[in-house]
C-alpha cells in the first residue's frame, strides 16, 4: 500500500495576516511541482482566509488547528466545522497536547470532535502522545492506545482509513529534543496494529505522522520508517525557506 506522506505545518499562535501572506508568497513557489508529499498549512483562525486565498491554484491544502464539536450556537469564542469548510479548510488538528494540557480537553471531547469533523467532511489529524513521566514509567504504549481507542470510538472502517494520526511525544514538542527514529517508529507500529485490530485493512491506508522537534536535518530519518507517513511540524514550519527545505528532505526520503 502506497501512502502519500503528509507534512503539516502547525503555526500555533504565530503570524498575523500580513506575515501569513508573506510566508505564502515565499513558500508556495519554493515547493511548486514537488511530488511525493502532501503539504498542509494550519495557520491561526485569523489567517485562514488569507492563507486559503494564497493556496488557490496550488496543490497545498489548508488546515485548522482546532474546532468545536457543534455546528452553531451559544459557544462564545468557538469555531465550528462548517465555518472551517466555508473557508476551504480540509484538515483539522484535534487533540493536540497543548489543547489537552492547557485547555483541559479530554478524550471524550476529542472523540466528539473527530465524529463532528467527519460529519462535516473534514479530515482529522488526531494527536496522541505520552508525557515524559508516562514514558519514564513505561506507560507509553498504554497511553497512546488509550487516547487512540477513545478518539476513534464509533468510526467506520472507511473513516478510519482516511484518518491521520500524529504521534507526538509531549516531551519532544517544542523542546528541540526529538524522539529517536527507532522509538518513534516502534510507537507508530503499535498505532497501526491497534487500528488494524479494530478496523482491519483500513490500517493500511491510515497515515501516521511523527511530530516533536522535526527539522530539515532529521525529517528523512523519520520518513524512512515503514509506519511513519510524514510529520506534524511546529517551530520549523514558521520560516518559509526552512520549511521548504524540510518538505524537500521528506520528499527525497520517500520510501
Ligand atoms: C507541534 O506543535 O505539533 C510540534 C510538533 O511542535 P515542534 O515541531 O515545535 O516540536
Amino acid at each position: 500500500m502506497v501512502r502519500t506522506p503528509l507534512i503539516a505545518a502547525n503555526w500555533k499562535m504565530h503570524k498575523n495576516v500580513a506575515e501569513a501572506g508573506t510566508f505564502i508568497g515565499l513558500f508556495s513557489p519554493a515547493v511548486a511541482g514537488l511530488d511525493g508529499v502532501e503539504i498542509v498549512l494550519c495557520p491561526p483562525f485569523t489567517a485562514l482566509a488569507t492563507v486559503g486565498r494564497g493556496l488557490l491554484g496550488t496543490s497545498l491544502a489548508l488546515g485548522a488547528q482546532n474546532m468545536y464539536k457543534e455546528e452553531q450556537g451559544a459557544f462564545t469564542g468557538e469555531v465550528s466545522p462548517g465555518m472551517l469548510r466555508d473557508l476551504g479548510v480540509k484538515y483539522v488538528i484535534l487533540g493536540h497536547s497543548e489543547r489537552r494540557a492547557i485547555f483541559g480537553e479530554d478524550d471524550a471531547l476529542i472523540q466528539a470532535k473527530v465524529q463532528s469533523a467527519y460529519r462535516h467532511g473534514l479530515t482529522s489529524i488526531l494527536c496522541v502522545g505520552e508525557t515524559l513521566a508516562e514514558r519514564e514509567a513505561g506507560q507509553t504504549e498504554a497511553v497512546v492506545v488509550r487516547q487512540l481507542e477513545a478518539a476513534t470510538a464509533g468510526l467506520s472502517p472507511d473513516q478510519a482509513a482516511s484518518l491521520v494520526v500524529a504521534y507526538e511525544p509531549v516531551w519532544a514538542i517544542g523542546t528541540g529534543r526529538n524522539a529517536s527514529a527507532a522509538d518513534a517508529s516502534a510507537v507508530c507500529t503499535v498505532i497501526r496494529a491497534q487500528i488494524r485490530s479494530r478496523f482491519g485493512p483500513a490500517a493500511d491506508s491510515l497515515r501516521i505522522q511523527y511530530g516533536g522537534s522535526v527539522k530539515p536535518e532529521n525529517v528523512s530519518e523519520f520518513q524512512k520508517q515503514p509506519d511513519i507517513d510524514g510529520a506534524l511540524v511546529g517551530g520549523a514550519s514558521l520560516d518559509p525557506a526552512g520549511f521548504a527545505a524540510l518538505v524537500r528532505a521528506a520528499a527525497g526520503a520517500n520510501r
